[in-house]
């Protein structure tokens, strides 16, 4: 009966079941080459490429790559922002039958060094600014060779909107690659081909695509392990939730970073698949990001809540057209009701909210796009995907309305984390994948996140959901952004703190938002202290990093 719920709530034009490819991912890009040769692939710059050279340039590295001793299973990173390369090293990597390890362009020595000792990776492709920082950890990891591209490589012409590492001027480089036979040029291996083509067999269900890290914002970085299936399934089950999309003639604003697997899946790997043409933009400039739309009549854009934020608070607002826009998904964090409703009201089409984890490569739930939605909800699964509640100690299913851990299952879920399979067992209950998130379903199937299981604040006994306590003060009119976190307390053992930036030439007081709160929450749930930033910290994604406000508060102490 909770299968049936749901799936009442799909719209018509949305099936409650798929048929999956049992291809491997790279496989549409070949087929996007083959079918639609000369369209478009990518914009990135002022520099276009059409499907065919996005594809020659993949087989170019993948034929280089083999023949420099690349094997099927073996581990290449790519530390890039959003630009050509990164498309093409992802697929190139791919087709060799390599396992892509994604690594976030702004980590640092130790962040990177534990995740290349971690994945074994003995491959990098990455930005020459970044070289001086592989360099210092090469000797210390299994990386063997550096692929290094520039951002130049796909520019036309200097910019001076670029990623901002490529404002530092790196005068060694030269001198430090020249002579080492193992840093190869990105630009000379994609433009010449090789005779080796690989032949390299992919098991879909079995063989990893990705080993996507995750944890950096709670706790040591784990690799997920994402199947060519998973990965499949879940920009097929996008494909299918976007049922107006229309093959070959959409435009995606490709903004959200591919290093994070929803920038992955939802932008890189549903264009593809799609035949879409990707307006790539390597960072998140509110006017490039604007000017971008206007320009390109783009008219999908997914996002998180935090890029919607900072478009409709932008003082350019007003020079832009976004009317081309049909269809955004918000994932990541909550999405504020008045965003959503503000952000619909400049475009024609409708913005809604999903929700995923990285372990679901990353989509699970979404509001309908063209159907019925809820504010607040994070919607309703996937096609072919189960949702539900445990209680907290994992013995039982709760029934609609009851707050516990969301629990999923379905063919996007992960195989496991690399190297960890103790952490592996402690996340399933058989198949179903605890997602640490509370919340609870409503009774059209609709669900709701209430907070991350760790996030909780227990204050006097009282169990305080941050996202409750944020969502009141997000309603109020001169709250630009909001983080509820919990700290220390003598009396109570923990008590509820509100970080609060302030809309631009607004100057509300701690006093005026306590009132605020105690006219919509219980008492217990009431902000005891409240401090007034300029911003928040913030993921490379947008997501507030609560663990360093945390931080911020352990040094006070
Ligand atoms: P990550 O694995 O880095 O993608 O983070 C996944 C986590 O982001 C989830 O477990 C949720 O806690 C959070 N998240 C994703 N989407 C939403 C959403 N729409 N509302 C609230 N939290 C979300």
């Amino acid at each position: 009966t909770k299968r049936k719920r749901w799936h009442d709530s799909y719209p018509e034009d949305v099936p409650v079941s798929i048929q999956y490819d049992e291809k491997p991912l790279h496989s549409y890009l070949e087929e996007a080459a083959d079918r639609y040769p000369h369209k478009t692939a990518l914009h990135f710059m002022g520099k276009k490429m059409t499907y065919s050279q996005v594809y020659q340039e993949a087989s170019n590295l993948c034929g280089h790559l083999i023949k420099l001793g690349v094997t099927k299973g073996e581990r290449i990173a790519v530390m890039l922002p959003n630009s050509p390369q990164a498309v093409i090293s992802y697929y190139a990597a791919l087709m060799t039958g390599a396992i892509v390890v994604q690594t976030n362009p702004l980590y640092v020595e130790r962040e990177l060094e534990h995740q290349m000792k971690d994945s074994g990776a003995k491959w990098i492709i990455c930005l020459d600014l970044l070289y001086p920082r592989i360099k210092k950890i090469r000797n210390v990891t299994s990386l063997q060779h550096v692929i290094i591209t520039s951002l130049k490589d796909y520019l036309p012409f200097p910019k001076n909107v670029l990623y901002p590492l490529s404002q530092k001027k790196n005068n060694n480089r030269n001198r430090d690659t020249n002579n080492d036979k193992n840093v190869h040029s990105f630009r000379s291996l994609v433009k010449q081909g090789t005779t080796l083509k690989t032949n390299v067999v992919i098991n879909p269900q079995e063989d990893l695509a990705l080993l996507q890290y995750t944890g950096g914002t709670t706790g040591t970085a784990k690799g997920v392990m994402l199947t060519h299936y998973n990965l499949v399934a879940n920009a097929l089950q996008c494909q299918a939730w976007m049922s107006k999309m229309k093959k070959g003639e959409e435009k995606m604003l490709a903004v959200l970073p591919f290093f994070h697997v929803y920038g992955l899946t939802v932008v890189m790997n549903l264009s593809i698949m799609h035949v879409c043409q990707m307006i790539i933009l390597p960072k998140f400039d509110a006017d490039l990001v604007l000017k971008s739309i206007h320009k390109h009549q783009v008219t999908l854009f997914p996002g998180a809540p935090t890029m919607y934020v900072g478009l409709i608070h932008t003082s350019s607002l007003k020079k832009y057209d976004l009317s081309s826009i049909e269809a955004c998904i918000s994932g990541s964090a909550p999405l504020p009701g008045e965003v959503q409703d503000t952000f619909e009201a400049l475009t024609h089409g409708r913005l809604v909210e999903g929700y995923g984890l990285t372990e679901g490569s990353p989509v699970i739930t979404a509001n309908p796009i063209w159907g019925g939605r809820k504010t607040g909800s994070i919607g309703i699964p996937w096609p072919d995907t189960d949702v539900c509640v445990y209680s907290s100690d994992g013995t039982s299913v709760l029934p609609a309305g009851e707050i516990g851990e969301l629990a999923v299952r379905g063919p996007q879920v992960m195989k496991g984390y690399w190297n960890h399979p103790e952490e592996t067992t402690s996340v399933f209950i058989d198949d179903w994948l605890l997602t640490g998130d509370m919340g609870y379903m409503d009774e059209d199937g609709y669900f709701y996140i209430s907070d991350r299981k760790k996030d909780m604040i227990v204050a006097g006994g009282f169990n305080i959901f941050p996202r409750e306590v944020e969502e009141v003060l997000y309603e109020h009119p001169s709250v630009q952004e909001a983080a509820v976190i919990g700290v220390r307390d003598p009396y109570r053992g923990e008590t509820v703190k509100a970080c609060i930036v302030r809309k631009k030439g607004e100057s509300v007081t701690e006093e005026e938002l306590d009132a605020f709160c105690r006219e919509h929450l219980a008492v217990y749930k009431i902000p005891r202290l409240f401090e007034f930033r300029q911003s928040l910290p913030k993921t490379t994604i947008g997501k507030v990093l609560k663990r360093k406000l945390l931080e911020e508060e352990s040094h006070n102490e």
